[in-house]
């Protein structure tokens, strides 16, 4: 008998516990909704700024100039010449081809929708028995650093390399919406003023443009760049002609100038 009360207690106290775990989690659930109700908007997805600063990779110690560069570009002034660019974050960049080969071959990428303008471009010119081959794509803000250091060293100072090659964070390569081009056929033209004079050059003078692709640095440039007649950034969509709205706004405007005559 003694047992038998022992054993009812023992529910008795396990009832009353699962009763009162019951209440306080309803009563939990009730503090929670309520709380919902009067908070300020639960936020959903980090800003924009923030997924870019998390996927960006990590460097051991960010030299100020980086820093500087990982700011938005809207808060950010033109440098000797050339415009803000952020590095582009976009995951749907894709291979356009190869460069050079054996040690020194490299796999070139763009944004999809450049790469897919690019591609038709490319087989266009190639039904004109001209063959048009991308040298360099894509370029990140770490790669461009190194590419602009070696120019100051061979131009003797930063004004100098700016005439040739984008600063850090300046440069349209960071879009992956711009692109170098050369002649497959004649490729001691690569990157030089001779590409002007090759088959693939005068093709692009024509035809680019029905592709969305248009010549960044033509001569007599209103940004005093070198004249680049292999460099082309694609603006032939809305996200593409936003990335470069302020540096086409300002060549519009000095082209309206010169009485409507054609900077290119
Ligand atoms: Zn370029």
């Amino acid at each position: 008998m003694k047992q038998f009360k022992k054993v009812r207690r023992y529910y008795r106290l396990a009832f009353i516990t699962l009763l009162a775990a019951i209440v306080l989690s309803i009563s939990w659930v009730a503090i929670s909704a309520v709380a919902k109700l009067f908070a300020p908007g639960p936020a959903t997805a980090p800003p924009p700024e923030a997924i870019a600063v998390s996927t960006a990779t990590p460097s051991a110690s960010p030299s100020p100039e980086t820093a500087i560069v990982k700011a938005p570009e809207s808060d950010r002034q033109p440098k000797l010449g050339h415009f803000p660019y952020s590095e582009s974050q976009d995951l749907d960049m894709v291979y356009i081809g190869s460069y050079a080969e054996k040690e020194n071959q490299r796999f070139e990428k763009l944004s999809l929708e450049a790469a897919l303008a690019l591609m038709k471009l490319i087989y266009a010119a190639r039904d004109d028995n001209t063959w048009i081959v991308p040298v360099s794509g894509f370029r990140s803000i770490e790669q461009q650093e190194k590419l602009y250091k070696d120019q100051i060293q061979r131009r003797g100072s930063e004004t100098e390399a700016a005439k040739i090659s984008a600063p850090p964070g300046y440069s349209e390569h960071h879009t992956g919406y711009a692109v170098d081009l050369t002649d497959g056929n004649s490729h001691l033209t690569d990157l030089t003023y001779k590409f002007a004079e090759s088959d693939a050059f005068r093709w692009l003078s024509q035809h680019a443009r029905e592709y969305g692709f248009e010549l960044s640095f033509p001569q007599n440039n209103f940004q005093g760049v070198s004249y680049e007649p292999w460099h082309w950034r694609f603006v032939g969509s809305p996200k593409a002609e936003e990335i470069f709205k302020q540096a086409r706004a300002e060549s519009h405007q000095l082209d309206r100038k010169s009485n409507g005559k054609d900077v290119l």
